[in-house]
């Protein structure tokens, strides 16, 4: 498929609202285990992309993408900017403008792989990675028929999965085994975004 201008724009508007919308429960989740901004650091970038998307919405769809990733590094601050910024860099730059699945299934594991390298970190530590990889991998080895709904349900399974973890990475690792009985606030995150693109991307009214 290719996204027309405004299928660009509901695709990147519907997933900064339910970003912003569920910002409360990110910083609830980052003050259990971290230090409070979680919630803050993405409503503030997603924010910055909504004031842009006028400008977003003018442009094919991978230099959207990475146009995306550049106000997360420049705004969203904390850990999770500079990976959430690498992930959208890297998508949007290994993302053709006709893609199918197994087109997004390439670029995702490229930007995956830059995302564990920017952050030195791997699946298994209790972080967004816990959320990525499992995707990476069902997006890698997916059928094509009915592959959102699976991509939806593995993204919401992996971030659940992260409760009886313990953090070795990121702020909430110095809390050792009190990092245990609850989700992280990255894992969520991710697939509140991976949920709201494949929902947008299924309704046909990306
Ligand atoms: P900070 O930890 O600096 O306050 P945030 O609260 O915005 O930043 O983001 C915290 C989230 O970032 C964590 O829940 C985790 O998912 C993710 N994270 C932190 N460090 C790493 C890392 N090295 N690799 C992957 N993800 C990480
Ligand atoms: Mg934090």
């Amino acid at each position: 498929m290719v996204l027309r201008a405004e299928e660009v724009r509901r695709l990147i508007e519907a997933t900064a609202k339910t970003v912003i919308a569920e910002a409360d429960r990110l910083t609830a989740l980052d003050q259990a285990i971290g230090d409070g901004d979680h919630g803050i650091n993405m409503k503030r970038g997603f924010e910055a992309v909504l004031a842009d998307l006028d400008g977003l919405a003018q442009k094919p769809l991978p230099d959207a993408v990475k146009s995306v990733g550049t106000h997360l590094v420049m705004k969203v601050g904390g850990a999770s900017g500079p990976l959430y910024g690498t992930l959208f860099l890297t998508l949007g730059k290994e993302l053709p403008a006709e893609f199918d699945r197994p087109a997004i299934a390439k670029a995702f594991d490229a930007a995956f792989a830059a995302v564990k390298a920017r952050g030195k970190s791997d699946v298994g530590q209790k972080t967004m990675l816990d959320v990525l990889g499992p995707v990476r991998d069902a997006l890698a080895y997916g059928v094509d028929n009915g592959w959102g709904d699976r991509i939806k349900q593995t993204a919401n399974a992996a971030a659940e999965a992260t409760v009886p973890m313990k953090a070795v990475r990121g702020r909430a690792s110095f809390l050792g085994d009190r990092s245990i009985g609850h989700m992280d606030p990255g894992a969520c995150s991710s697939a509140l975004m991976i949920g709201a693109i494949v929902d947008c991307l299924e309704s046909g009214a990306a």
